[in-house]
């Protein structure tokens, strides 16, 4: 009997939730059935994602900022029939391929200041890669890194995460410290010491949508170099576009020693990630010919993310995507700005491109303040009172960050003045009831609340 996947999603097609429920995860299951995100997407293009019954869905999350160029795109499918057409020698390993080549050289073109690459998988791989050269580069142990800091969950960044909740429980980390965000004074107390390989920071945090200054940035680099310190740049979410540049260190004019990306690279389909960094770097590491492959992996020149990866470039390119993230991300925060200071729980939208964060705050109305309080007796519940009708009633995704009562916007680059129109009415009507209380929109934020405090 020959195999069809199209036949099997047809013939198990609903029970979806129940298979994560019974072997994959049942506390993530319990949380998209609580907030009612347990919904069952059929198709997908663009920014869109549709469920059975045709009903769009704007996509502002564009999985965690992987896609994109959209869902589906046309001619990252093109790239990916093509290639498999081509019976090509896929990760023969003893060789060197043509298209991990090319993309490097691509790569490369977007940042003068490197001249070499190692793929990866993921961004945690990424990560992990550039934490480890950088202490075989320096013969240094610790990691600098900054408070609300997320760069992956595998061990080596979990080790600079700078959020509690990950970190807790997973037994003792690689060794480093947290300092606060844009405190150049702390950098300096610890860089001074010359214990550190590496500071590792992301332009924009991801979670909490923090800033980091440029002026920090630019001191930090001066500092790093004074005190032998290499500087990562963790461009996983922030780098190919998003922020408006292709890198969101260029707008602190800055030259990391190490890049890493991921998400976006590849549109979509297929795992990637990259780190691109310092000749200099790699000379320390792969130091001999017995030591060509101490660092290395199986799958991470593989074609098929190869091939995504030149096509997806390519794309960006040619539709001046950063630029697009620039002007409609300033459209976007400028609107919710404007419609936010009607609303007393509205504190400010921050991000750059389209990568944006709505943080709210406590009301000073009595009645509101009681809402506020009885929210809050569980982290992030407040977001999700926003997050949850955007869903439910206006058919936008968005999600819930860190735990400064923060809505985060990651919509793809190819979004149009029309969505991001249509994301405006949606914010202020949800804001709006949000400010009635009591009212529906609290009984959502009670009803996670009981169930918050329950599980
Ligand atoms: N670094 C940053 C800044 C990220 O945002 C993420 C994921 O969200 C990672 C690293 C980890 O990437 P991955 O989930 O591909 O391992």
């Amino acid at each position: 009997m020959s195999f069809s996947v199209k036949q099997l999603i047809e013939d198990r097609w609903g029970e979806n939730y129940e298979l994560h429920d019974r072997h994959v995860n049942p506390q993530f299951v319990k949380v998209l059935r609580t907030i009612g995100f347990d919904k069952i997407y059929k198709r997908a293009r663009g920014p869109y994602l549709y469920d059975k019954d045709n009903n769009q869905y704007l996509d502002f999350l564009s999985g965690y900022g992987v896609f994109a160029l959209g869902r589906n795109h046309p001619r990252i499918k093109e790239t990916i029939r093509e290639i498999l057409e081509m019976d090509l020698p896929h990760m023969v390993q003893m060789d060197c391929s043509l298209l991990s080549g090319l993309l490097a050289e691509r790569l490369l073109t977007l940042t003068p200041h490197l001249d070499t690459v190692f793929f990866t998988n993921s961004g945690t791989e990424a990560v992990e890669g550039a934490i480890k050269f950088s202490r075989g580069a320096t013969g240094r142990d610790q990691i600098l890194y900054l408070k609300n800091a997320f760069h992956g969950l595998t061990l080596g960044s979990l080790s600079a995460n700078g959020n509690p909740e990950f970190r807790d429980n997973f037994g003792t980390l690689l060794p480093g410290k947290e300092i606060p965000n844009n405190d150049l004074k702390a950098l300096e107390q610890e860089l001074s010491q010359k214990t550190y390989a590496a500071f590792i920071f992301e332009p924009i945090q991801g979670k909490g949508l923090y800033l980091t200054e440029t002026g920090f940035l630019k001191e930090a680099e001066r500092l790093c170099k004074k005190y032998g310190t290499l500087m990562i740049a963790d461009e996983v979410q922030t780098g190919l576009g998003r922020t408006g540049r292709w890198f969101a260190y260029e707008q602190a004019g800055i030259s990391p020693d190490l890049v890493c990306i991921a998400k976006g690279l590849s549109g979509g389909f297929v795992p990637i990630g990259a780190i691109l960094y310092r000749r200099e770097i790699y000379r320390k590491i792969f130091s001999k010919m017995d030591r060509c492959v101490v660092h290395s992996n199986t799958f991470g020149k593989n074609n098929l993310a190869m091939a995504c990866g030149l096509s997806t470039l390519q794309i960006m390119q040619e539709e001046k995507l950063p630029e697009r993230a620039e002007s409609l991300g300033a459209q976007l925060l400028l609107g919710i700005n404007e419609l936010g200071k009607r609303y007393e729980m509205f504190k400010e939208a921050r991000g750059r491109g389209l990568m944006i964060g709505i943080e709210f705050q406590e009301p000073k109305s009595l009645k509101l303040r009681a809402g506020w309080k009885m929210i809050h007796v569980a982290h992030g519940l407040f977001g999700q009172m926003i997050v949850v009708p955007l869903l439910t009633k206006h058919r936008i995704l968005t999600q819930v960050a860190g735990h400064n009562d923060l809505v985060k916007l990651l919509p793809p680059l190819i979004i149009d003045e029309k969505d991001v129109q249509n994301f405006l009415q949606a914010f202020d009507q949800v804001v709006s009831d949000c400010h009635k209380f009591p009212g529906a929109a609290w009984e959502i934020g009670m009803t996670l609340a009981k169930n918050a405090l329950s599980s």
